[in-house]
């Protein structure tokens, strides 16, 4: 018996792995993350498989029926939305099944910062202007440890990829304004990849008011950073003059 702790990408079954995909189609027993999966992916699990809602229940439940799963022989799935790796709450689970010698497994998925992404036709990392993606979140019931607050890590100018942050968008732009500045770009992406996505491209400047004119109060993924502006710079590695191990430099 094994749980398979699996990433159900941002909402778009196609951007399901194929092992997810089979997985899915297999399963006998799935906890899958209902406030956040999509439709379209849950309509893909097993119509013969015990299925549970985990957002209507705690983890001594759901590490219950896992327990129960595991006596009885029967692998388990339990689905996560975007990658499993990032603010999935599966180290929390992962420890108590080392207690109860249950194995686990992770499969990766696509995650919502990288569908968001996608979906602004956007390179996260730019030459000379951004090299660095920091992958965060404002505080919530959920404090940011010291030395990781938005302001301390604005400061090194790198691409945000803000979670779990959307309601907070007016004090995040506020923050980040001394370092990014009034006019830097921000994008906004609301159930990226899904039949509703929506995207807001805006600034620090404007963001806040347009957010609040748009309505988005969730699900939404904010990336900020000079990168999105597509600056001018381009990279070493197909620059004519550029030699490296695939490509001897041009005669010009
Ligand atoms: N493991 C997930 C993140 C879970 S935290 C991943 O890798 O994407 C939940 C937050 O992720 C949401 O508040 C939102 O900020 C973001 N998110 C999840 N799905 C999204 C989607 N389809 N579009 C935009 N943001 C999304």
């Amino acid at each position: 018996m094994k749980v398979y702790f699996i990433g159900a990408g941002p909402g778009d079954p196609d951007l399901l792995t194929v092992k997810a995909a089979n997985m899915l189609k297999e399963c006998k027993i799935c906890i899958y993350a209902g406030s956040l999966v999509s439709p379209d992916i849950i309509s893909l699990i097993n119509s013969d498989a015990r299925k549970y809602d985990s957002a209507k229940m705690s983890l001594d439940e759901t590490t219950e029926i896992t327990q129960q799963a595991n006596e009885d022989a029967i692998d388990v799935i339990r689905l996560h939305t975007g990658d499993p790796s990032i603010y999935g709450a599966i180290s929390e689970q992962m420890n108590r099944f080392d207690k109860l010698d249950i194995e686990y497994e992770v499969v990766p998925g696509v995650s919502s910062f990288q569908a968001a992404a996608a979906a602004l036709n956007a390179e996260l990392t730019c030459p000379e202007v951004s090299q660095t993606v920091i992958l965060t979140r404002t505080s919530g019931r959920t404090p940011m440890p010291d030395h990781q607050d938005i302001v301390t890590l604005a400061q090194s100018r790198s691409t945000l990829c803000l979670f779990l942050s959307i309601h907070k968008i007016g004090e995040v732009a506020k923050q980040l304004d001394k370092y990014y500045g009034q006019d830097c770009p921000v994008a906004v992406v609301y159930h990226a990849s899904w039949p509703d996505q929506i995207i807001i491209k805006a600034t620090i400047k404007d963001i806040e008011s347009k957010i609040k004119d748009s309505g988005i109060t969730k699900t939404a993924m904010v990336i900020v950073g000079r990168a999105l502006d597509k600056p001018e710079t381009e990279s070493k590695l197909y620059d004519s003059h550029f030699t490296h191990g695939y490509r001897k430099g041009s005669s010009k």
